[in-house]
């Protein structure tokens, strides 16, 4: 079966994973809210994070810092001043464009020499080069743009009752801030020595020229970022370690081999302060799409801290008697492109016996939003079936069903990928037992309740 967006968004929106934003107002562009399914799902990715990466890492601690930030952070991080993205528009079409991007892939098509990178050039440089060469718009073929204007990605807000530029706040466009500022302070009262790692959850806010794909490209959107500290020196092999240690967490999840890749950045591709860079991509429906960046970052952002707050960033490593500034790798992964990954890896439509074809989400146990269906088969049952309900929904979320027959019931499930449903019959009654069906095999076993616990607790084991 062919897996197409429009499948997903529709199962998605039908079964409250994804709804549009505020869909009563008639929306607003490109927002996304997760429904009673969705946010367990998420919830369960950040989990599936969180525990191997802090909870089981000899390495790592989390931290969940503030989404505003004194301002001078982005002067530090490069976010403000110099790393705004040059903006034209199409007069004839009216599409928006990034003027360095459509130059450097107008150059690249061609077979022009740009040089190493344009990331210098001026606005006059860029207008120059579009002119002279008759760079086209990419949408529609002419040659009428508008002048270059500066276009800051950070959404701007103010803080406190003047809207003056002294109460200028920003929302931050990345987690991994929170974690630089926060490297002494973490280090001091984690009493972590290097090599260590400091993670954090949460939202980023970016005003992106061109969100779109369902939630995989947002203005408003989740991140899992790592920031490792290292020696100088040892960072390609941590580096090495981390990249391999992201695609291992990927495929444990049930990603599989041909739908994920490292898409290293070449020499030219990389930005000025990183040793490697590499992005682990998945084959989402419309392309393969940066899932995960996992980069060298040296020690830039620690140094840029040091500069700009005048403070000392350095750690003092008192085996070797050593003060240096550490090293960083990077993994950052978004939330709701992990989500969205899951998603489409996990939908299938298989023809059963007889021809009938279900719609089944092939979760991994972890992620699933749902673990274990009750179903009593008829309503006579429901007594003995909630009893059920109770004892498992303390370790577990299950979803209580008694409306339609069973097969209906299954494949409702099926198509919100919970991994097990558990069927009280007339003989639970007597023998103390209920059937389990698998979701993907669809092979059913019969289970006493009292030892429903432990069989769950091994199945649901990662
Ligand atoms: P892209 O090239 O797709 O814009 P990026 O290289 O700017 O991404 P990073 O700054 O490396 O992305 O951010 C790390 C991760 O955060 C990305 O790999 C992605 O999973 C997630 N992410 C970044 N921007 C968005 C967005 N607008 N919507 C959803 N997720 C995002």
């Amino acid at each position: 079966v062919e897996k197409t967006m429009d499948k997903i968004v529709a199962l998605a929106k039908s079964r409250g994973f994804v709804y549009p934003g505020s869909e009563i107002y008639g929306g607003l562009a490109n927002t996304w809210d997760y429904g009673n399914l969705g946010v367990e799902l998420k919830n369960n990715v950040k989990r599936a994070w969180w525990q191997k990466f802090v909870q089981e890492s000899p390495y790592n601690v989390g931290v969940d810092c503030a989404i505003l930030m004194n301002p001078q952070t982005w002067v530090a991080s490069g976010h403000l001043g110099g790393f705004s993205d040059p903006l034209m528009d199409c007069k004839e079409c009216h599409e928006r464009f990034r003027a360095d991007k459509m130059i450097e892939d107008f150059a690249h098509a061609n077979g022009l020499d740009i040089g190493d990178s344009i990331d210098g050039w001026s606005h006059e440089q860029m207008e120059a080069y579009i002119k002279e060469h008759e760079v086209p718009c990419p949408t529609c073929g002419k040659h009428n743009f508008t002048e270059i204007r500066e276009f800051n990605l950070m959404f701007k807000t103010f803080q406190g009752v003047t809207e003056d530029a002294k109460s200028v706040v920003y929302l931050r466009p990345e987690t991994a801030q929170g974690i630089f500022v926060n490297f002494k302070n973490v280090q001091r009262t984690s009493r972590k020595k290097i090599p260590f790692g400091i993670c954090q959850v949460g939202k980023s806010f970016r005003n992106e020229i061109t969100p779109g794909n369902f939630t995989f490209r947002t203005r408003e959107f989740e991140q899992m970022e790592l920031e490792f500290f290292c020696e100088p020196g040892t960072d390609l092999e941590w580096f090495n370690y981390w990249k391999k240690f992201c695609l291992n967490w990927l495929e444990t999840l049930g990603l599989k081999d041909d739908e994920v890749r490292y898409r290293d950045h070449s020499q030219e591709e990389l930005s000025h302060y990183s040793n490697a860079t590499t992005d682990i991509e998945y084959l989402f429906p419309f392309g393969w799409g940066e899932l995960w960046g996992v980069a060298d970052r040296t020690n830039y952002d620690l140094t840029q801290h040091q500069n700009v707050s005048k403070q000392d960033m350095s750690y003092f490593d008192d085996e070797k008697k050593e003060k240096y500034i550490p090293y960083v790798i990077e993994p950052s992964l978004g939330a709701d492109r992990m989500v969205l990954a899951f998603l489409c890896s996990a939908y299938d439509e298989e023809e059963l016996e007889g021809g009938d074809v279900r719609t089944v989400l092939h979760f991994h146990p972890a992620l699933a939003p749902v673990k274990i269906g009750i179903l009593p088969l008829s309503k006579k049952l429901n007594e003995g079936a909630e009893k059920v309900y109770a004892l498992l929904s303390k370790k577990y979320n299950c979803e209580f069903d008694d409306r339609g027959n069973i097969g209906k019931r299954y494949r409702r499930q099926d198509e919100i990928g919970t991994p097990f449903c558990v069927t009280y019959d007339f003989d639970s009654e007597e023998d103390g037992a209920v059937t389990v069906r698998d979701r993907d095999t669809m092979e059913q076993e019969r289970v006493r309740i009292e030892d429903l616990e432990a069989y769950f607790a091994e199945k649901f084991d990662w």
